[in-house]
């Protein structure tokens, strides 16, 4: 068996960084220190309307803060279009040009998935209505709704995702002309030869899609560990627009305090280094223990 791995972070620089995006950082990086893996950063700026300029520099700034760099150069989604529309073009007839808007699509009533996309409802799957004209690419999924698509999350355990029932057919071009989030991390992931994917547990739904679509695409589906969201008093995601995380670069007592939050809500127990270094030095046996733990448990 291959020791390879390679992790990563892919934050979307739609804000600061806040203490659960950090959660996600600090997991992703544990995880490939405690394999003597890489950790790469990724930008994925792809959603132009929504990247807020300079976020991604504060975002690599305060991670150095932290004492996190990436083994490799960071890339941004944004300046890596053509790879998206050579991946789309080799879907071929898996992908179909649809005209529906989002009102319609909620007209139809199969609901919302977790994301909050529509689910579709297949309208434009046999060709656009006379009259219509393309807004968005999608991807057509298996039909059977008892065709799930499993996966073994590393903290999760086993997991089921229908398709069918739980996406539709999902939008690979949205209609503004955005590549969207599923395929491109698809490409990037793949591109990157990541053999490891820590994030967020928000995204667990999204696994099953980024899956069918490694597969029709003929590339390796990585493992995959989703780690809490962090929640604010009313139960709701942070969001970046709040609880920016204030680490100056220099401060090594706010860089502390920072990681130890997220240390703590990650269930490691540490008491409070005197250094980052110390930090880290700790943290990563740690980690290590509190999976094998959660392994155990699992098998
Ligand atoms: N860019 C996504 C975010 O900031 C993370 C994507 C991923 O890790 O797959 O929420």
């Amino acid at each position: 068996m291959s020791t390879t791995y390679i992790g990563r972070f892919a934050p979307s620089p739609t804000g600061p960084l806040h203490a659960g995006s950090l959660v996600a950082a600090v997991a992703s990086y544990l995880d490939a220190r405690a394999h003597q893996g890489e950790w790469l950063i990724r930008i994925e700026d792809i959603d132009e309307g929504r990247s807020v300029p300079g976020a991604d520099t504060a975002i690599l700034a305060l991670l150095e803060s932290l004492g996190m760099h990436s083994d490799r150069e960071v890339v941004w989604q944004s300046r890596r279009k053509e790879l998206y529309a050579a991946a789309a073009e080799r879907l071929g007839a898996h992908a179909y040009p649809c005209g529906c808007n989002r009102r319609e699509i909620l007209d139809s009533r199969l609901g919302v998935a977790p994301d909050g996309a529509a689910i579709y409802p297949g309208t434009c799957r046999h060709g656009l209505a006379p009259g219509r004209s393309m807004r968005s690419l999608r991807l057509r999924v298996p039909d059977a709704p008892e065709d799930g698509i499993t996966f073994v999350d590393r903290f999760a355990g086993p997991t089921t995702q229908h398709l069918a029932t739980e996406s539709g057919d999902f939008v690979l071009k949205r209609a503004d002309g955005y590549w969207a989030y599923q395929l491109a991390v698809v490409v990037d992931d793949a591109g990157q030869g990541v053999t490891d994917i820590v994030r967020g547990f928000d995204l667990i739904d999204s696994t099953a899609r980024q899956i069918y679509l490694q597969r029709l695409l003929g590339v390796p589906t990585p493992r995959y560990l989703h780690v809490p969201v962090v929640r604010n008093a009313n139960g709701e995601k942070l969001s970046k627009q709040t609880g920016a995380l204030a680490v100056l670069p220099g401060d090594e007592a706010a860089a502390i305090a920072a990681l130890m939050d997220a240390a703590r809500f990650l269930g490691l127990p540490l008491e409070t280094p005197a250094t980052l270094a110390g930090f880290w030095e700790r943290a990563i046996p740690a980690w290590s223990a509190l999976l094998a733990e959660r392994k155990a448990r699992l098998d």
